[in-house]
């Protein structure tokens, strides 16, 4: 069993990255950026309310996010392990996301921080902005706004792990399988 969060700030590189570790390590992805989207597609109540959130650039709270992951890892019983993606993203759900892996017997292995300066994340948003049909990667001061937040709100997320012993930097600026050939030999040293 193979627990991951990949973390770093918007634009990092998660999504790319978390598509070449799931096809190595056969694990179940759960991005909820991904998950809201749907949502927001299909016109649920959830997507509803998400939009309203992400459209400004703010972190959907903590209540709703942590019930709905809560749900998607109880729909993958078989899992060999999950890949989480976009959480935690608060000390809150860091702590709730503990709380719910050990009542199934199971821990967080390693957290793999992506570091990307903040300039290369603006660019990099910008560009993704032009093809994504993503609302939140057009408007510089909405991007502005989801960096702010990663930095007050998200960075406690690896100090919180840090001191589980269990965070990993990778430098997230480069070739992507030169990046992914660093993530995995910081994974396969943890296993
Ligand atoms: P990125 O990493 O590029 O910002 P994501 O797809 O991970 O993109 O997230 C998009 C948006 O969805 C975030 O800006 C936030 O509003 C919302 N979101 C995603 N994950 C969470 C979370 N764990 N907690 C709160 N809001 C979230």
């Amino acid at each position: 069993m193979l627990n991951l969060i990949l973390f770093g700030p918007p634009g990092a590189g998660k999504g790319t990255q978390s598509q070449n570790i799931i096809t190595k390590y056969g694990l179940a992805h759960l991005s909820t950026g991904d998950i809201f989207r749907a949502n927001i597609k299909g016109e649920t109540q959830l997507g509803v309310l998400a939009k309203s959130y992400i459209d400004k650039g703010q972190l959907v709270p903590d209540d709703v996010t942590i019930k709905m992951l809560q749900s998607e890892v109880e729909k993958n019983p078989g899992a060999k392990g999950f890949i989480f993606d976009g959480f935690p993203r608060t000390a809150a759900q860091a702590q709730a996301l503990d709380v719910l892996l050990e009542a199934r017997n199971q821990k967080i292995n390693v957290l793999v921080s992506l570091e990307v300066e903040e300039e290369e994340l603006k660019k990099r948003l910008l560009e993704r902005g032009k093809t994504s049909g993503r609302a939140d990667d057009v408007d510089p001061s909405v991007i502005q706004k989801r960096i702010e937040v990663y930095k007050a709100e998200t960075t406690p997320v690896k100090e919180y792990y840090s001191k589980q012993g269990k965070t990993v930097e990778v430098n997230g600026i480069g070739d992507v399988l030169e990046i992914f050939k660093t993530i995995t030999s910081k994974i396969d040293s943890r296993l």
